[in-house]
């Protein structure tokens, strides 16, 4: 038999990643992600290494098993995914969510895009280097964590807690929503991604005087927490470059020439086409009101009312961002923080990044790789608790016409079948140079 290459059981593996449904709740139940585990640490088994299932809580199963590398000194890449997927309602999609079928070239199903497909390469990659006995450069740790749709709780930030060993010697990581391509001025880019904004997710409790609904009351807390939320939701937070937005957009001028308006952004935006949803929310700081909780009758006024809102802050900006909304609740409001989670930036430079670029460029010479922000969060936000500094490297060529930043927890998630080849051929190069 020929020797296999990641390219040739790629595909086969996203297909049978998509057939176990891992969907999160969110509710801590987590089913699926044990078969799931069970599947991949077959598969890493199958050719000979040594596989480790761990639970946070019964059923919550991630996977991890380390390639020691002929440089016990030189730091450990962690390269991770997350087996757990978002939900899917049957009735939306065009296909079953669960069925990994292949159709036009193209792999469907719910983790498709996220992330089941940088899982299938990551595997792909592992068997090889196993098959044909290589031995990279420094270890490499290989995490397929549960739970990374809700937090990470009962996945990466557990493992960071209670399992710290096993990224003994890790000083960075790749992992999820980087990586890809998108057609910017004519021209293929790749979004590297090397920053994720921060959440804080806040609880309002405004007070006042219970009473009865027939009595003036000038001291009602739920219309003291209305007004609050209503500054909260209506504040324009001002745009604000950090630096790996800057790089993003200079790279963006130079492929469309087309300059950057800080009074007019959408100019630039309307430039990255699908892209711009991605990019938008990464110039600001951003404060949505979510929920609103008061009263328990119609002619009772309430003592107490509560809001939650969600936060989303730019590298380095948690603080100051609370103080203005401290600022916009005013007087007679309490704030506490229901969840948390720190925002992100490294540098677009190094050996890991020059790495990155130079796998890209081995198998797509030419295109341009930009560093951008990513406005949700990746399990690269427990890691970096241990020191470990992350990036998103998911590398995938995309056609043109494909809406790739759309299918994130959208409907239809499909991946081209190419793309996953393209991608495992440049992992493999990244890990095998790196
Ligand atoms: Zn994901």
């Amino acid at each position: 038999m020929d020797q296999m290459l990641p390219e040739d059981e790629v595909v086969r593996i996203c297909q049978e990643l998509i057939r176990f449904d891992t969907s999160n709740f969110g509710d801590g139940s987590g089913p699926g992600e044990r078969a799931a585990a069970e599947y991949t640490a077959g598969l890493v088994e199958e050719v000979g290494l040594s596989a480790e299932i761990f639970e946070a809580a019964p059923g919550r199963a991630s996977v991890v098993t380390r390639l020691a590398g002929e440089d016990p000194s030189a730091g450990a890449l962690v390269v991770h995914g997350h087996l757990d997927v978002v939900p899917a309602q049957k009735a939306d999609w065009s296909v079953d969510p669960f069925g990994g079928e292949e159709k036009d070239g193209l792999i469907w199903g719910r983790g498709a895009v996220d992330m089941k497909d940088m899982d299938a390469m990551i595997l792909s990659v592992l068997r090889d280097f196993a098959r044909t006995g290589r031995r990279p450069k420094r270890d490499l740790i290989f995490a397929f964590f549960a739970d990374e749709e809700a937090g990470g709780n009962y996945g990466a930030s557990w493992a960071v807690d209670n399992r710290p060993d096993l990224f003994e010697g890790a000083t960075e990581a790749i992992s999820e929503v980087g990586g890809f391509s998108a057609t910017i001025g004519g021209q293929r880019a790749y979004l590297l991604q090397t920053a994720e904004k921060g959440l804080s997710w806040l609880r309002l409790v405004a007070h006042g005087r219970a009473g009865h609904g027939s009595q003036i009351n000038t001291d009602n807390a739920v219309t003291r927490l209305a007004r609050a939320v209503a500054r909260i939701g209506d504040y324009q937070w001002p745009l604000e470059l950090t630096e790996t937005t800057r790089r993003f957009l200079d790279g963006v001028t130079e492929l469309t020439g087309v300059e950057f308006d800080k009074d007019n952004p959408d100019i630039l935006l309307k430039e990255l086409g699908t892209v711009a949803r991605f990019v938008g929310a990464t110039l600001q700081n951003t404060a949505n009101p979510t929920l609103l909780r008061s009263g328990y009758k119609h002619n009772v006024i309430p003592g107490t009312a509560e809001a939650f809102i969600d936060v989303r802050t730019l590298p380095g900006q948690e603080e100051q961002v609370l103080e203005i909304i401290r600022g916009l609740a005013g007087e007679g409001i309490d704030i506490s923080y229901e969840h948390k989670d720190v925002s992100l930036e490294v540098p677009f430079a190094g050996n890991l990044v020059d790495a990155m670029v130079d796998a890209l460029h081995a198998e797509d010479p030419g295109a341009k790789v930009l560093p951008y922000t990513l406005s949700g969060g990746t399990d690269n936000k427990s890691l970096s608790r241990l020191g470990i500094t992350g990036y998103g490297f998911a590398p995938l060529q995309l056609p043109d016409e494909l809406d790739f930043t759309g299918m994130f927890h959208g409907v239809d998630e499909r991946v081209p079948a190419e793309s996953l080849k393209f991608g495992s051929r440049v992992l493999g190069r990244l890990l095998a140079s790196y």
